[in-house]
């Protein structure tokens, strides 16, 4: 087969056939094509797109690049759940043991934070002692006699993904449905799981900023699953501000506790219910998405939830106190705050911009060998549609170090924006696809 025929086909825009993306997957990924003739492919691919046949295709040939997983030793009805990215999202962390203790096997495999967004197994990682890697018996043991297991993606689950997404991010050629798609995909079929919930996230601080492209991505990746033969729902919700209050490793990890002891903030607790009832819905244990919601609900105000967030640390080596004393949690050195410059109803909160913020205090990373302050951070302390009042604290920053404080401060003032008129906040959940 001729690269070069491949690349000038897609840029006439015609259809490739499976054979040939098979040979475009397989030669990157040995390494027998270079860079520049994928990134002249993927580019033809960003302006002519694929259509829903080659998507399929792109995405089996990503799945079948590398270790394909099998939790067919572990009991019952495997449910994984995938967020498209946000700032603030720390809803696994909440809706893992909740789901774990009505009785659906977690086994999931999560990503570090790139860029302004976070990632599960950073924040896990900020509980001191805690390992996100583990030897498959014993991570398949943990589960069949916990319920529970978090680790980190291997490099070995659908390597091809790793290569393209490295590119695309170099390229300009990330944002493109069939790409973005085939790529979360690949990934979430590689690793094993009976249904997936994709959590699409939508606004500014998203992949997808307006609510059409998100839903086209929920609906092509609801599409991708079935004809793979997995039940998957995609939840389409809001990504416009924060999720939460806490943005930032450990932070955030507090905050999924205060939620798990019923005092988190309402979105978290909103959004954590409602995906914890659709994946217990899918695991097999409610007859209903409502009934689902009601048992993720009982499971946290019966105290099972905190239960199972206690036995899931201590399995996984951490030091499970920091449930009941947040002092054990990294502390950052140095606090600011940025107060309202007048009265008003906050209009809007960046989400995008607080990322960065967070980043800028060293709890994100610029580059993946960048060390993480696992106790730097944002907390967001008003939200859209709340009225406050001139010198009153819309932000808190941490970090060890000041130079990192005072640059992460003037970035994040940026994100809120006051109006004078009542303003209401933005729909969480806007829509659920593949129920
Ligand atoms: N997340 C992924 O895993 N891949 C993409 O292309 C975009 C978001």
């Amino acid at each position: 087969m001729d690269m070069n025929q491949i690349i000038l086909k897609k840029r006439n825009g015609d259809r490739l056939l499976r054979e040939e993306i098979e040979y475009v997957v397989k030669g990157y990924t040995e390494g027998t094509i270079p860079d520049y003739q994928v990134s002249a492919l993927l580019m033809a691919i960003f302006f002519q797109k694929m259509d829903q046949e080659e998507t399929f295709q792109l995405t089996e040939a990503m799945r079948v690049s590398g270790d394909v997983i099998d939790l067919s030793a572990i009991e019952g009805v495997k449910v994984d759940k995938h967020s498209t990215g946000g700032v603030g999202d720390k809803v696994t962390l909440v809706v893992a043991p909740i789901v774990a203790a009505c009785g659906v096997p977690v086994a999931k495999m999560s990503g570090r934070g790139l860029g302004f967004t976070g990632g599960t197994i950073d924040k896990l990682e900020s509980i001191p002692g805690f390992k996100t890697s583990l030897e498959p018996d014993v991570f398949f043991k943990q589960v069949n006699s916990i319920g529970i297991a978090v680790i980190g993606q291997t490099a070995h689950v659908a390597p091809a993904d790793k290569k393209f997404y490295a590119l695309r991010d170099v390229t300009g050629t990330v944002d493109n449905l069939s790409l973005i798609s085939s790529s979360i995909m690949s990934k979430k079929l590689a690793s094993g799981s009976d249904a997936i919930l994709l959590d699409v996230k939508c606004g500014h601080g998203a992949f997808m900023e307006n609510f059409q492209d998100a839903k086209e991505l929920g609906q092509t990746m609801c599409k991708i699953g079935e004809n793979a033969g997995k039940k998957t729902v995609a939840a389409i919700t809001d990504m416009s501000q924060p999720l939460g209050s806490a943005v930032g490793n450990s932070l955030e990890v507090i905050e999924a506790i205060e939620t798990l002891k019923g005092r988190g903030p309402k979105d978290i607790e909103e959004l954590s219910l409602s995906l914890a009832g659709i994946m217990i819905y899918l695991g097999g244990h409610a007859q209903n998405l409502k009934e689902g919601k009601k048992m993720a609900k009982e499971a946290i105000t019966s105290g099972r939830a905190l239960i199972k967030m206690r036995e899931f640390i201590k399995a996984q080596g951490g030091d499970n106190k920091v449930v009941d004393n947040y002092e054990i949690f990294p502390t950052a050195k140095f606090k600011e705050v940025v107060r309202a410059e007048k009265d008003g109803y906050v209009k809007s909160i960046d989400a995008r911009q607080i990322g960065i913020a967070s980043q800028m205090t060293g709890a994100g990373r610029a580059t993946k060998e960048d060390q993480l302050d696992l106790s730097a951070g944002v907390k967001v302390l008003a939200k859209v549609g709340q009225i406050v009042q001139e010198g009153q604290v819309l932000l808190e920053i941490y970090s060890n170090e000041r130079d990192k404080l005072d640059a992460a401060m003037s970035q994040a003032k940026k994100a809120f924006k006051l109006s004078k008129n009542k303003v209401e906040p933005p729909v969480l959940i806007k829509e659920i696809l593949g129920i």
